[in-house]
């Protein structure tokens, strides 16, 4: 069951043409570059692929979640997961939210422009010391007359090295999450810093790094939403984050077993090709049922999410069993590519690495499993 129309598909065709001419043949040189160029950001924003989820009078088209799930779905194939992973940092991690909760005044400056790709997003959470415990965070903002003073810093962030603006998670109460707010913090303001860029295991072309704060001050209307109602914004977002996450890693699970099918069909041993032996037949078998399996689950999860009911148990299950099964899928289908399949040259070896972001980012397995039990009347605690 997918929600995808002639309309979706007409999009799907247009975006694939664009992914085989614009970007695959560049990805190999943007994962040695450790990021991805302005000049592509700029160039999705031009034919409008940054805006589709964004309301119009943010300069987005308004479109339903199906043409996010095309976009990650067509991106993801280029075949450099980290590609697809800082577009949708921008264009949805970190610019949704002030979107939906935002001032029009923050719209005009901040999701209009980043709809168009003049200026990068990234959404700072994370912190050294708080990770999944998104209600433990410490950067602090002070209010200072007419501004925010802001200080802390923050870890993993998506686009950290690259972005024009953080929108940030800061500490504006208590302890606790009805202390939270989200700033938005352009990285140009004085204060504001970068840290390392991090050496990752994989998605090369998406930069991740470390940012601080120091004395960093910035206009109290950059405030998204209410003071103090930053945790519930960060959880709404935590829906479409993990749904991209699914989404991901379902498309890259497409990718592994076509290419475990083209080397099964063409690889020869003890005079047969690797697919004459029933053993991988059934191995990949197993995977075509398995990526039918998170397909299924993952395309609920989104036909919910679209028409807005409640969800968050059918999210959860979508991103954990996707992105659990990316890996092991990832296994089997380099398994079979024997000793090319440890090869960085090979595709199906920099997908295996790459599959290992996402049972990590926008809320860990263990975190799914925590909703899921939770929502399931499992927990004693309630
Ligand atoms: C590639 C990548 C990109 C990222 N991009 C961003 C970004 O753009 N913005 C951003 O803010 N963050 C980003 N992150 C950070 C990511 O959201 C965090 O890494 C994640 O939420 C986990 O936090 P942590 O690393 O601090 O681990 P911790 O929270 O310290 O957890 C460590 C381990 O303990 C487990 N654990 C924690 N609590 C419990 C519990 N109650 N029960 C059982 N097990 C538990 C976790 O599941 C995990 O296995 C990114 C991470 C990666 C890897």
């Amino acid at each position: 069951m997918s929600g995808f129309a002639e309309e979706h598909e007409i999009f799907r065709q247009a975006l694939r043409t664009f992914v085989t001419h614009e970007i695959a043949p560049n990805v190999l040189a943007w994962e040695a570059a450790g990021e991805l160029p302005r000049e592509l950001f700029r160039r999705l924003g031009e034919l409008g692929y940054l805006g589709v989820r964004l309301s119009e009078n943010s300069g987005g088209s308004g479109r339903d979640f199906w043409y996010t799930a095309v976009l990650v779905q067509e991106l993801a194939r280029c075949g450099s997961i980290g590609v697809p992973v800082s577009i949708l940092a921008h264009a949805e991690f970190a610019t949704k939210v002030i979107d939906r909760a935002g001032s029009e005044e923050l719209k005009a400056q901040f999701v209009r422009p980043a709809a168009a790709g003049e200026r990068i997003g990234a959404l700072g959470v994370t912190e050294p010391d708080a990770g999944s415990d998104v209600a433990a965070i410490r950067t602090r903002a002070v209010r200072a007359g007419g501004d925010w003073i802001i200080d802390g810093a923050k870890t993993f962030i998506s686009n950290g090295t690259i972005a024009d603006f953080v929108t940030t998670a800061v500490r504006t109460g208590g302890p606790g999450r009805g202390g939270i707010s989200l700033i938005v913090v352009p990285t140009d303001t004085a204060g504001f810093s970068r840290g390392r860029r991090l050496r990752k295991l994989g998605t090369h072309a998406s930069d991740t790094g470390e940012i601080a704060f120091q004395g960093c001050r910035v206009p109290a209307r950059n405030l998204v939403g209410e003071e103090n109602g930053g945790f519930k914004l960060i959880m709404q977002g935590f829906e479409g984050e993990r749904l991209v996450l699914a989404l991901l890693a379902t498309a890259q699970m497409r990718l592994m077993l076509e290419e475990a099918v083209r080397y099964g069909h063409t690889r020869k041993a003890f005079g047969q090709p690797l697919l004459g032996f029933q053993t991988w037949r059934h191995r990949l078998a197993d995977t075509a049922t398995t990526i039918e399996a998170a397909e299924a689950l993952t395309y609920r999860a989104l036909d919910l999410y679209v028409r807005g009911e409640p969800c968050n148990a059918q999210i959860s299950m979508a991103k954990l069993f996707a992105t659990e099964s990316a890996i092991r899928v990832a296994h089997h289908c380099a398994q079979i590519h024997g000793g090319m399949g440890y090869m960085e040259e090979c595709l199906m070896a920099r997908l295996y690495r790459d599959s290992l972001a996402f049972t990590i980012g926008a809320g860990t397995s263990e975190m799914m499993r925590e909703i899921i039990a939770r929502t399931s009347g499992f927990d004693p605690q309630g």
